[in-house]
């Protein structure tokens, strides 16, 4: 009998030689690891996220910020979607922030935004 490796763990599988998995939630975790990173809308999406982020990152890293006034148009200029977020909340119910990761922006008028680093403690996501 050779040594079979569960495909999600890297562990060696005991037992017959046609199981992939040691059990249902290695194929699961598997499953859906391959699922997210090979569906092209998943994908798709996540670039334009992370592109938002990289955006955010580098305007507020070049001017050594921690808040930045920018206008919308340049925003979209260097490729930023406004309809793309990961988070959206109103701390004080006036303000609200849109952000992409750990990087956001808030409104400031119909022309501009305030581009920023997301200072809240990390949360754990792992966990919803
Ligand atoms: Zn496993």
């Amino acid at each position: 009998m050779t040594d079979k490796k569960c495909l999600a763990c890297d562990r060696l599988i005991k037992g017959r030689s046609d199981k992939k998995f040691c059990d249902d939630s290695c194929r699961n975790n598997y499953n859906n690891r391959l699922y997210s990173y090979s569906l092209p809308v998943v994908r798709n999406i996540n670039n334009i996220l992370r592109k938002n982020r990289r955006i955010l990152e580098e305007l507020l890293a070049s001017r050594k910020k921690k808040i930045l006034v920018i206008e919308r148009k340049k925003l979209v200029e260097k490729g930023f979607h406004f309809e793309y977020f990961t988070e959206q909340i109103h701390p004080d119910n006036k303000k609200e922030y849109y952000y992409c990761y750990d990087y956001g922006y808030r409104s400031i008028d119909n022309d501009r935004v305030a581009a920023i680093k997301d200072t809240r403690k990390v949360k754990d996501y792992s966990k919803h």
